[in-house]
């Protein structure tokens, strides 16, 4: 985090044709790409994307995801009334999964400064 950027970021949504879920293997309700910004292990900063697919199955426990699962079981098609509702909802889950993601980094290193004795 170089902490001196405060844009919005850009989530770009897929809802046809999305990957199947790499937990359970089940069809997905929707894509989303986000930038992703991380170090790597020289500590240089990279940045990239990331992928997340939302699974009715294996994320309806999550609130920001059901929030959204909710509003796929009340409308198959997204229409023009309901887009705004639907933006709202993807960026608040792509912002957890976003979250979720720093926080398994932030393990993994913990894990790797323990695997080299300086924990
Ligand atoms: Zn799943």
């Amino acid at each position: 985090m170089s902490g001196d950027r405060h844009d919005q970021y850009t989530v770009h949504v897929k809802v046809e044709d999305t990957p199947p879920c790499p937990q359970c293997d089940g069809s997905t309700a929707l894509l989303v790409q986000f930038p992703h910004n991380w170090k790597n292990g020289r500590d240089e900063d990279v940045s990239g994307f990331r992928e997340a697919v939302l699974c009715p199955g294996c994320h309806h426990k999550e609130p920001a995801a059901a929030e959204l699962l909710a509003l796929f079981a009340v409308d198959d098609q997204l229409s023009l009334e309901n887009v705004d509702t639907f933006g709202g909802l993807v960026a608040a889950w792509a912002e957890s999964v976003r979250q979720r993601t720093v926080d398994e980094e932030a393990l993994t290193a913990e894990f790797e400064l323990w695997k080299r004795g300086e924990l």
